[in-house]
């Protein structure tokens, strides 16, 4: 997104007050395709889709959170690149801060490239197109999910989030409201807000 990698990420935070990751992290170099959604308790409750791309997290925040109901369109406001450490981070950031509140690792795994595998489309490529096609293998998400841009608002790239149709696709499921845990320490977003 931006010239500078992470740029954007550092300058919205102080790493005096919050926990968060600085970017700075040595990169396990040997991970790939890696994503992670995490849920976000801030100003307003949101899932924020990341999508390892190279060296960082391309990222979305998706005020409803993912469905597995093909039907179903979800908003997925791009944001600024995170490092790729932040798929670990789970805890609170300090009022005052950008993205205040408590943040819960609701799902992670790995991802195929769909338009690789088809139109030998990488990520930088589809991210550029406004259209990501990924295979999620993760603890609650599994199966094609698609990622379109609608457009801009406020210079802020606007894209739906939507569940493929295929056998991982099952629209009774429901899981942001059935399987609210943190699949890292297995507790509730009230839970870690709690212990802080
Ligand atoms: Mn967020």
């Amino acid at each position: 997104m931006s010239v500078k990698p992470l740029e954007e990420y550092k300058k919205k935070r102080n790493f005096q007050q919050t926990s968060e990751p600085t970017g700075d992290e040595k990169i396990d170099g040997r991970k790939k395709n890696q994503f992670v959604i995490q849920k976000h308790d801030a100003s307003s409750l949101h899932y924020d889709f990341r999508l390892q791309v190279g060296d960082v997290l391309a990222s979305w925040a998706v005020p409803k959170g993912p469905s597995t109901d093909p039907t179903e369109k979800r908003l997925a406001m791009r944001t600024e690149d995170h490092p790729l450490s932040y798929g670990n981070f789970e805890g609170a950031i300090p009022e005052g801060e950008y993205g205040a509140g408590t943040v819960l690792i609701w799902d992670r795994g790995e991802f195929r490239n769909l338009r690789e595998e088809k139109e030998g489309k990488d990520m930088e490529a589809s991210l550029e197109d406004g259209k990501v096609e990924v295979w999620l293998e993760g603890e609650k998400l599994q199966g094609g999910y698609v990622l379109i841009r609608m457009g801009k608002d406020d210079g802020q790239e606007r894209w739906l989030l939507k569940k493929m149709k295929d056998d991982k696709a099952d629209a009774r499921r429901n899981p942001t409201s059935t399987e609210p845990k943190s699949v890292q320490s297995g507790k509730t977003i009230e839970e870690i807000e709690k212990e802080l």
